[in-house]
C-alpha cells in the first residue's frame, strides 16, 4: 500500500527507464540495493536458480514493470507486472485511470480456504463410510492440524470436511474434501501433507482404499472479487457502454468467445503472478474451472449499465496466491515486487490481482468495441517484427515508422525495410 502517495502518474510510460525507477524508488522507499536489483535485469544468481528447479543451465528474464493509477478501496497502489506481451501494462494502467473515481475499484475476498482431496475406492458401504467419516471429523481435523502447527499458530489450518459421492468410468467413489485455511500461503504443500497424513485413517474408517491425496486447484472457497464504475463520458458515451455490455454478453453466452475474454483477464492476473513468482498454472487452472462451474464455460466477469448510464464491472474468481512459501520469499525480484506493492496479507495481493484482471478485461472490451484490438497492438507488434528482422539501435524506431506507414505489418515487409535501412 502506498498510503497517501498517489499512484496517478501522467505520462509515466514516456519517461526514460532511469526516471521511472527514480520515481518509484522515491514513492515506495526502495533502498540503493533494491534499485540495483532492478538495474541488474533479472536478479537471480545461477546458484539460486539451481536451488529452485532441476537441470538448470541459466535463467530467462522477463520485463518487470509497474502498472500505475490503481486506486483500490481508497488506497493507491503501484502494481508490479511481468511478462512478454506488449500492451498489457499500458491497458491496465489506462483502465485503472478510468476506474479511480471515488474509492476507486472496490475489492473483497473470502477466507483463504483451499480444498484437499482424498480419493476413496472400493468402499463396501457408502452411507456407512460417510457416517464414520462425519463422526470422526474433529479427530481428522486435529490430526491434519498436527501436521502444520505454524499454519495453526497464524490462525489457519484444517477447518472442515466435505464428502462427495461421484460416479465415474471406474465405478463409484467417495471423495473426501479437507478444507484448509492457508492464511498467507498458497498452501499446496501444506494441504498435500495433511491429505497424505489422513489417507490411511480415512481408508480405515471407510473400509475402502485411498488413492490420490492432492490439493484441488478449483479453489472456489478462496475467491477474490473486484468491482468498478466507469462514467459513461469516460467511455465515450452511453452507446459505448451498451457496446461493452453486448460484448460481455457474447462472451458469457459463447465458450469460443469466453475463452479469449477470460484469457484477457488472465493477461493481467498472470502478469502480476509472474512478478511475484506465484504458481500461475494453479491460477489458470482455477480460473477456467471456475468459469465452467455452471456446466457451461462462461465469462468470469460481468458488465452492466447502471441507472445513470455508467458502466459497472464485476469480477469474481479463485485466487490461490501466497506471500510465504513457494518462491515468493526466495526470489529476489518477487521480494522487491512485494515491497513496491506494499501488501502484507495474501488476501490483499489476491484482491489487487482481481482488480488488475477487471481493468485488463475492460481494456480489451473497450479496444474491441472501439478501434479494434490491432490498432494499439500494431505499433508494438511492428517493433517486435523489426527486431526479429535484425534491426538494432537507431534503426529500430525508423523501421517501425516505415513499417507502420506501409500499412502492411508483416515479417516479410519488416525484413525488406530493415535490409534497406541497414544499406
Ligand atoms: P510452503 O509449504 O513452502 O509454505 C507454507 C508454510 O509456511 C505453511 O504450511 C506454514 O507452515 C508456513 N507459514 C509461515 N507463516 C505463515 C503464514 N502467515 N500463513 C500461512 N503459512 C505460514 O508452501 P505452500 O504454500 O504450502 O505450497 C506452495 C507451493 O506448492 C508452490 O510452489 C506451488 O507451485 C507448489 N505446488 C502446487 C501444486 C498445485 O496443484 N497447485 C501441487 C504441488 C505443489
Amino acid at each position: 500500500m502506498t498510503g497517501k502517495r498517489s499512484s496517478r502518474i501522467s505520462g509515466f510510460y514516456r519517461m526514460p527507464i532511469e526516471d521511472r525507477v527514480k520515481v518509484i524508488a522515491e514513492k515506495t522507499d526502495l533502498s540503493p540495493e533494491e534499485v540495483g536489483l532492478l538495474r541488474s535485469g533479472g536478479g537471480m544468481s545461477l546458484e539460486a536458480a539451481d536451488r529452485m528447479i532441476e537441470n538448470v543451465l541459466g535463467s530467462i528474464a522477463y520485463p518487470f514493470s509497474v502498472a500505475v493509477n490503481f486506486r483500490i478501496n481508497g488506497e493507491d497502489y503501484f502494481v508490479p507486472m511481468a511478462g512478454e506481451e506488449p500492451s498489457v501494462v499500458a491497458a491496465a494502467s489506462n483502465m485503472a485511470r478510468l476506474m479511480r473515481e471515488g474509492e476507486g475499484i472496490r475489492t473483497s475476498s473470502t477466507d483463504p480456504v483451499m480444498i484437499g482431496q482424498i480419493q476413496v475406492l472400493d468402499v463396501p458401504d457408502m452411507s456407512e463410510a460417510v457416517r464414520s467419516l462425519q463422526e470422526a471429523e474433529s479427530k481428522l481435523l486435529k490430526i491434519a492440524n498436527e501436521q502444520d502447527p505454524i499454519l495453526v499458530k497464524f490462525g489457519g489450518g484444517a477447518k472442515g470436511l466435505e464428502l462427495r459421492q461421484i460416479d465415474t468410468d471406474a465405478g463409484p467413489m467417495l471423495i473426501c474434501h479437507l478444507l484448509v485455511d492457508c492464511r498467507d500461503a498458497m498452501g499446496a504443500n501444506a494441504v498435500n501433507t495433511m491429505c497424505e497424513a489422513l489417507s490411511p485413517i480415512v481408508a480405515d474408517l471407510t473400509g475402502g482404499r485411498t488413492l490420490l491425496r492432492i490439493i484441488s486447484n478449483l479453489a472456489d472457497y478462496r475467491l477474490a472479487r473486484a468491482e468498478c464504475v466507469v462514467k459513461k463520458e469516460d467511455m465515450g458515451g452511453e452507446e459505448k457502454v451498451d457496446d461493452v455490455v453486448a460484448a460481455w454478453a457474447f462472451a458469457d453466452a459463447d465458450p469460443y468467445r469466453a475463452a479469449t475474454h477470460n484469457k484477457g483477464i488472465m493477461n493481467g492476473v498472470v502478469a502480476v503472478a509472474l512478478a511475484f513468482a506465484q504458481d500461475h498454472r494453479a491460477l489458470e487452472a482455477g480460473a477456467h474451472a471456475y468459469a465452467a462451474r455452471t456446466g457451461r464455460y462462461r465469462s468470469l466477469s460481468r458488465w452492466s449499465k447502471n441507472g445513470k448510464g455508467d458502466l459497472v464491472g464485476f469480477l469474481e474468481m479463485p485466487m490461490a496466491v501466497g506471500l510465504v512459501g513457494g518462491a515468493t520469499r526466495s526470489h529476489p525480484m518477487a521480494r522487491l515486487a512485494l515491497k513496491i506493492l506494499g501488501v502484507s496479507k495474501a488476501t490483499e495481493l489476491a484482491e489487487v490481482m482481481a482488480a488488475v484482471g477487471l481493468a485488463q478485461n475492460l481494456g480489451a472490451l473497450r479496444a474491441l468495441t472501439q478501434e479494434g484490438i490491432q490498432h494499439g497492438h500494431m505499433r508494438l507488434h511492428a517493433r517486435n517484427l523489426v527486431v526479429m528482422a535484425g534491426a538494432e539501435g537507431d534503426v529500430i524506431e525508423e523501421a517501425v515508422r516505415l513499417l507502420v506507414e506501409s500499412g502492411e505489418i508483416r515479417f516479410d515487409r519488416a525484413q525488406e525495410i530493415v535490409r534497406r535501412l541497414k544499406g
